[in-house]
């Protein structure tokens, strides 16, 4: 006997989470079932130790264009809003202070660049340039044992939310489970979908269930579900594994540098844990595996099946490989994971942010760290950067690199668009509702927030006159409006980030 629903969700990690959430809360959709195959919800790279627990705005990640920040940040403002509204206790998330630190002429300038010609100060009005005297009242650690002469400047905001997409995953199901015909089955591994006249089979270890539509958001096995079926055939995964270092009490928040020109992964960032100021993490580091999730050797047959050995494939990666400054970083990352050398070659990236840091402050973060399923276009032959949305006749499929998480709200909320055309429209979507319970609570500047982050005495002091600088940065971007469109030579790509 198989089980029958309206609409399957394959994968309970954020974007399943939230999709879930979305469906059952703010549509008329009888039954939803989510099927996942760890036994907790969020285990893979949504766990709080295995990504880097920012929730991406686009305001300090220089390795974004103007117009990807504008797309991440509404996904953004959905997540935040959603955290106010319901984790007033701050047990979810909580929130200090981010900025991206520019240090020497060179990078101060690009900073400057980006906040007042490229667009920057007008999309987040409670970003603030910031110097020396400010950084180290906010981070004093990153301003100790550097040259007095170093030009220093940072882009700083109090959005900086530090954010357990786990337990915020949880939260989301829990919230859904709250409604009639919702499923939830934990530990139930699908092994195959099936494509029938009157829709579909999905086949689990643990017996058959039936569906109108389906969705999956499986993280990198998704395309192996959508090849399996037919799907995503121009496209392969570079499975990008990030670790993590970890040091005692050195960051108050979280402090990015600026992108390294022309790679497609992010720069190193330090950023305190969420749920423990005193345990600062660094990383990720990008170090290529042949398998779709961490430590898991029966994902290597899986990346064989993503890979599919085409000669399109094969030419894919060794062009996108034999990239000159690609090429040694990949090396390079291959090292971090090396015990004793693994962290003597990390420490100049955890330095950079952190200047009087010693070998023995920092250790590798045993058991942390995730699998980005970076996506590899086989017609181009070049890296795709951020999230893939594959979609069929009645069934979804999301591949979802960083920012992922930060946008899992936002692409849920596409998703029930999507969704509901494969109903021919026999359902609706309350997104009033939503808003109200997401993006409404997003605190602004215009609103009066103050930008205190509650969490920190250390920023609270520089947050006091939050509003008002950012209005007079406002006023003056007004006036340098027409140049913030622009695109600058040292713009790169969209590109991944962490
Ligand atoms: C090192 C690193 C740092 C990152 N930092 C950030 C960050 O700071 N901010 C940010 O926004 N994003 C970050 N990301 C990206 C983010 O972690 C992902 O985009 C996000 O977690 C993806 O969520 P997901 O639910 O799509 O996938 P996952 O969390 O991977 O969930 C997929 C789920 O599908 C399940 N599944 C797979 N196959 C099956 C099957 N056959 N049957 C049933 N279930 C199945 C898995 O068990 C898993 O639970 C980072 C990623 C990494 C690796």
């Amino acid at each position: 006997m198989s089980e029958n629903t309206d609409l399957i969700i394959v994968g309970g990690g954020i974007s399943g989470a939230s999709l879930l959430y979305t469906v059952a809360k703010f549509t008329d959709i009888d039954d939803v079932t989510l099927i996942e195959k760890e036994r907790e919800i969020a285990a893979i790279n949504s766990d709080r130790t295995n990504n880097s627990q920012t929730l991406h705005f686009g305001d300090i990640e220089t390795n974004y264009t103007l117009e990807k920040a504008e797309e991440v940040k509404e996904g953004a403002e959905l997540l935040a809003g959603y955290l106010e509204g319901t984790d007033p206790d701050r047990e979810m998330h909580s929130k200090r202070s981010k900025m991206v630190l520019g240090v020497g002429d060179e990078e101060v300038a690009k900073l400057e660049e980006r906040y007042h010609d490229n667009g920057f100060g007008d999309l987040f009005p409670k970003l603030r340039e910031i110097g020396r005297e400010e950084i180290q009242e906010l981070e004093p650690k990153v301003v100790e044992g550097r040259e007095p002469g170093t030009e220093l400047k940072a882009l700083q905001t109090p959005d900086g939310y530090v954010v357990d997409y786990g337990a915020v995953a949880q939260s989301f199901v829990d919230a859904a489970r709250e409604e009639e015909g919702v499923g939830v089955h934990l530990g139930t591994a699908v092994e195959n979908v099936d494509e029938g006249r009157d829709g579909f089979t999905v086949e689990t270890d643990d017996g058959d269930f039936e569906a109108d539509a389906v969705v999956v958001a499986a993280g990198s096995h998704s395309l192996q579900f959508a090849k399996q079926m037919g799907y995503g055939e121009h496209m392969s995964l570079l499975p990008v594994a990030g670790s993590f270092f970890l040091a005692d009490d050195l960051l108050n928040g979280k402090v990015y540098t600026l992108q390294m020109k022309k790679l497609p992964f992010a720069a190193v960032h330090g950023d305190a844990d969420v749920h423990d100021q005193g345990v600062t993490r660094f990383g990720p580091t990008a170090k290529l595996v042949p398998a779709l999730e961490r430590g898991e050797l029966s994902t290597v047959s899986d990346f064989a099946d993503v890979f599919g050995f085409s000669p399109a494939s094969v030419l894919s990666y060794v062009n996108i490989l034999s990239d000159r400054i690609l090429f040694p970083y990949v090396v390079r990352n291959l090292v971090y994971d090396l015990p004793e050398v693994g962290k003597r070659a990390f420490l100049p990236n955890v330095q950079k942010v952190v200047p009087t840091v010693d070998v023995d402050d920092i250790e590798r973060a045993k058991g942390y760290g995730g699998v980005r399923p970076q996506i590899v276009n086989t017609e181009t032959k070049e890296l795709d950067m951020g999230e893939a949305k594959i979609t069929g006749d009645g069934i979804l499929f999301n591949i979802t690199p960083s920012p992922g998480a930060s946008t899992a709200l936002k692409n849920a909320m596409t998703d029930v668009q999507t969704v509901l055309d494969f109903f021919d429209g026999d359902h609706e979507f309350d997104e009033d509702a939503f808003r109200e319970a997401t993006i409404e609570n997003f605190p602004r500047v215009d609103d009066g927030d103050d930008g205190d982050d509650g969490d920190n005495a250390e920023t609270d002091a520089a947050d006091a006159d939050e509003a008002d600088e950012a209005d007079e940065a406002d006023a003056e971007d007004e006036v340098e409006g027409d140049a913030a469109d622009d695109d600058s030579d040292d713009r790169v790509p969209a590109e991944a980030d962490d």
